[in-house]
């Protein structure tokens, strides 16, 4: 009798193995492992969806009945690998099995593409295209519209003039919605049509197939070493400083990679995936490439899944979540910024990109390449440690001018009597930046950032009623609000403490820097980029496009300023608050820190002008900044690696985070006892494999969310085998404290740490 296991797709602990079903003879042959089913599940038998994981004969019946499949909903959905691949992520990082597998496949298997919306381009409507981002025609177009006719021109430029191109194309590649497409359709920019789906469409063609350079020669030795390695798993790490031509090596293999016949997986932080940047491999590989980010709807992502799978996308670019590309064959995987933080899940499977990626270049045989300019200390350990491979950029590929970067200390600014978040020598250079035309960049870490409103006379600050945090103020309603749970409540006149009016607001945000720039820069067109002025979809795009048209002065931003286009009028760039970040209670804090200030200098001294570098701080002889000053990777690792060894951080260790949310602050505290406890006495019993450090119980740094209390308990240890043997032990234990009361989160090595 023919057999299958099947996982149910229902995550909950209970259903976390593979049941077996029978295979009803008008079945057969159309349940193969990977194909979607419904069978009849529990007491009731009703219908359930589930997943063939494993397919077999039974040599003895068993001694209870078996059910029968009932229904194939979609056969061979599944790779076999992403199965083999699910199945490892439910071991690394302990999760359910339907969850790994939910990684691997589209949201809904019901989905399926029957018609298409297609657009079409006729000569005159691209002329008028060309008139409305001009602004040279008689009906106005409003912003959010004219961004996306400039997404459009700056991705296709007229190509669609000479074929039609999928709407969902056009929406995904220039993140722009197909309503607002279908609007401004309706302005005779351009035409859509309905077409049947499996009809031919030529669809982008190659715009002047994006320039190859002629490699300089430590490129073309980057692309030699790893090119031998094609067709074997070997990790390399790139290191080499902004625009010293990384992302032109990733292309000239990926050339190679596809003249072999395989399949290219590209990632990219989040952050980075704009119009802008995947435009460089559209450009350059056309119809082929195909993109993941987390603002296409899930009929987008199918699509985009789908044509990987057929073998019409052969180079996928995306974030975190597109390592799970369904290709057949791949044969290079390359991730870019590879420090980032965003390639570590933060729910469930709580995966690392980094580590996915070799698991799966070791199923399907091919090289890995880590890009950075900064990679993360556990990279670069790696590399010299010889389990990856070192290669580096030492020069700018195209020759820039020249940087100068300042330490400010702010100490001295207030002994001076500068009381403003600008130093005298930033402010100096913003005048005559703005005098020559010449634009400027002025960093904060992080929005509203220390933005929190106190009494001058009591001390008084407001806090969140349900977080231990201060709330940040919103100028634009005269706000305060939470930014971990959303609450917010209006700004007294007076304390609501003492009644005084010296209620002020500390430390800087983007909105008052912003505001405080205006008014000293009466002249100068001013604009901030931030988690609130981009929340749009097309916020990015719009202000960077502004920004590299010279229509914006000044742009003051957070962390998305680092990323993002080659600037070349940009001669003033601060960082205003370098130490906010050097301060959290976070053995990376330094890492982050020099990860971000050296991007944000990066961003000046690109093009024909000199380029000038301010750090402003309190504490100018941190070796973060030290070495951010001097642009001195290797010097900031070599300083960092010491204290990580001295003090046990990875790499020198694997962390075991738990974390307990309780409505009781003594019921959390009493559990992470309790854990202690059981990963002691595990420890006598069992011969333990390598030494274990337990840190805490203790209050989280962030004490408090949503009204619910944090405490953590750190666990080190040098073997990853044991931390996850502690794991097991400790979920096993947790599955009898009362649910109600406690939630728990466990993480091996996370990458927030708070
Ligand atoms: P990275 O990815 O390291 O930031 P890029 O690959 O984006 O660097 O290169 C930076 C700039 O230099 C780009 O404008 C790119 O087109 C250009 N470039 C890269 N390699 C070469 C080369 N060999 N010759 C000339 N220009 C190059
Ligand atoms: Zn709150
Ligand atoms: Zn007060």
């Amino acid at each position: 009798m023919e057999s299958v296991q099947v996982i149910i797709g229902i995550s909950t602990k209970a259903l976390d193995r593979p049941f077996t079903y029978n295979v009803p003879k008008h079945l057969i042959g159309q349940v193969d492992v990977g194909a979607v089913v419904l069978v009849p599940f529990g007491k009731g038998n009703t219908l359930k969806e589930a997943y063939v994981v494993q397919r077999g004969y039974m040599t003895k019946t068993p001694d209870y009945a078996l059910k029968e499949v009932h229904e194939v909903v979609q056969s061979a959905y599944v790779e076999r690998d992403l199965i083999r691949l699910a199945y490892w992520l439910h071991k690394r990082y302990a999760c359910n099995i339907i969850d790994a597998l939910k990684l691997m496949i589209p949201s809904d298997p019901h989905l399926k593409v029957k018609e298409e919306k297609v657009v079409t381009q006729s000569k005159e409507q691209y002329l008028k295209m060309q008139q409305g981002i001009k602004g040279t025609l008689e009906e106005g177009l409003t912003p959010r519209r004219k961004a996306a006719l400039e997404a459009i021109d700056t991705v296709y430029g007229d190509a669609m003039t000479k074929g039609p191109i999928r709407l969902k194309e056009l929406a995904q590649r220039t993140q722009a919605s197909t309503e607002l497409l279908k609007r401004i359709g309706e302005f005779d920019f351009f035409s859509i049509e309905v077409h049947e789906v499996g009809r031919v469409i030529d669809e982008l063609h190659h715009q002047q197939g994006g320039e190859q350079h002629q490699l300089h020669d430590e490129q073309q030795r980057c692309i030699d070493i790893v090119s031998q390695t094609f067709g074997l798993q070997k990790t390399f790490l790139l290191h080499g400083v902004t625009g010293s031509g990384k992302t032109e090596v990733y292309m000239q293999l990926i050339q190679k990679v596809l003249d072999r016949g395989e399949n290219v997986i590209v990632l990219i932080p989040e952050i980075g995936l704009t119009p802008l940047t995947t435009q460089r491999f559209v450009r350059r590989f056309g119809q082929i490439v195909g993109v993941l980010h987390s603002k296409l709807n899930p009929g987008e992502r199918y699509e985009q899944w789908r044509k990987a799978k057929l073998g019409e996308i052969r180079i996928m670019v995306g974030a975190r979540s597109a390592i799970f590309t369904p290709f057949q064959n791949i044969g290079l995987i390359v991730i870019d910024e590879e420090h980032e933080q965003s390639y570590k899940s933060e729910m469930s499977p709580r995966y690392h990109a980094r580590e996915v990626s070799i698991k799966r270049s070791m199923d399907h045989q091919c090289p890995v390449v880590l890009g950075s300019a900064t990679p993360s200390i556990e990279s670069y350990h790696k590399a010299v440690t010889k389990q990856y491979q070192l290669l580096s950029l030492q020069n700018r590929a195209v020759q820039g001018s020249n940087r100068y970067v300042t330490m400010v200390d702010m100490r001295h600014e207030l002994e001076k009597g500068n009381k403003s978040i600008l130093s005298d020598a930033l402010e100096k250079a913003i005048y005559k930046a703005l005098q020559q035309q010449e634009q400027v960049i002025l960093f904060i870490n992080r929005r509203g950032f220390a933005n929190f409103v106190s009494c001058r006379k009591c001390g008084y600050v407001y806090e969140c009623d349900h977080c231990d945090v201060s709330m940040t103020y919103h100028a634009s309603n005269r706000r305060m609000i939470c930014h971990y749970c959303g609450a917010s409540k209006p700004l007294s006149e007076n304390c609501p403490e003492c009644n005084s009016t010296y209620l002020k607001a500390f430390g800087a945000g983007t909105q008052k820097i912003h505001a405080y720039i205006k008014k000293q820069f009466p002249n100068a067109r001013v604009a901030r980029m931030d988690q609130d002025t981009t929340r749009k979809k097309h916020g990015h795009t719009l202000i960077l496009k502004a920004f590299e048209k010279k229509e914006i002065d000044i742009l003051i931003g957070t962390q998305m300023i680092t990323k993002g286009h080659d600037f070349h009028n940009v001669s003033v760039v601060g960082v205003l608050a370098a130490d906010l970040s050097l301060h959290i209670d976070d053995f990376r804090a330094a890492e982050r820190t020099f990860q971000l200030v050296t991007q944000v200098i990066g961003r000046t001294g690109r093009g024909e002008i000199e380029g000038h570098g301010f750090i402003q701080t309190y504490s100018p002889d941190h070796y973060a900044l030290m070495h951010a000053l001097k642009e001195d990777y290797v010097g900031f690792y070599n300083e960092e690696i010491v204290f990580r060894r001295a003090m046990i951080y990875p790499p020198f260790c694997h962390i075991l985070q738990v974390i307990v949310l309780s409505e009781s602050e003594s019921v959390g505290m009493n559990c992470l006892k309790q854990c202690v406890e059981k990963i002691e006495c595990q420890d006598a019993i069992e011969k333990q494999e390598g030494n274990i450090l337990i840190l805490g119980p203790a209050k989280a740094s962030i004490g408090k969310v949503k009204g619910q209390y944090r405490h953590r308990l750190l666990v080190k240890g040098n073997s990853y085998r044991e931390l996850t043997r502690i794991r097991k032990k400790l979920s096993l234990y947790m599955e009898q404290v009362d649910k109600e009361q406690l939630q728990i989160q466990m993480d091996i090595n996370p990458m927030m740490m708070y």
